[in-house]
This record gives structure tokens, C-alpha cells and sequence, in this order.
């Protein structure tokens, strides 16, 4: 999943809904962010966003997160990075 930036009003309810064994969303900045590498595809945090915002990433449009984007889950001692 990917969250279209242009669009998010940064609620942070997708980051609450996202389930905690996978832990795929995170603050970054003024931007919600999903890690691609921790995102399951397990869909749980499409219905909550208010402005249907989150999208699949198509296969062929995977890439790895930016370096930047692993500040938050590395400071915070992810268990899961
Ligand atoms: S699809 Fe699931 S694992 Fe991926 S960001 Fe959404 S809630 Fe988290
Ligand atoms: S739920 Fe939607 S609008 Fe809210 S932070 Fe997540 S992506 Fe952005």
C-alpha cells in the first residue's frame, strides 16, 4: 500500500489501525509514510482513512523505502526493524 501525499490530511488513523505485528506506518515529517518492506497488504488500514487516500502499489511499482524514511522506525526501537 501507498499513501498518495496530495491527498492525506495527516489524521493518523491509518497509523492506529495498522495492525502492531506488522507496524507499516509512521510519521515522517509533516507526512504519513508506509514502509513498503512491513506493509503486509493486509488491507486494515483502507477504511479508516476519511479521505481514501491509501492505494495498492502495484508489483511493478515497488521500491525500496528511502533511507530517510527508516529515521522513526529505527529511533523508536522497533522491534520489527
Ligand atoms: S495494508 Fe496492513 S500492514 Fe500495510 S500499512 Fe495497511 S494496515 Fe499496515
Ligand atoms: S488515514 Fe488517510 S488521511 Fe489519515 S493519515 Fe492515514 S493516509 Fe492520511
Amino acid at each position: 500500500m501507498y499513501i498518495d501525499m496530495s491527498q492525506c490530511i495527516n489524521c493518523d488513523a491509518c497509523l492506529r489501525a495498522c495492525p502492531p505485528n506488522f507496524g507499516a506506518i509512521f510519521n515522517h515529517g509533516i507526512d504519513v509514510v508506509i514502509l513498503p518492506e512491513l506493509c503486509s497488504g493486509c488491507d486494515k488500514c483502507l477504511d479508516p482513512c476519511p479521505v481514501d487516500c491509501i492505494y495498492p502499489l502495484p508489483a511493478d511499482e515497488w521500491e525500496p523505502a528511502p533511507d530517510d524514511w527508516w529515521e522513526e522506525p529505527l529511533s523508536a526501537n522497533d522491534p520489527y526493524v
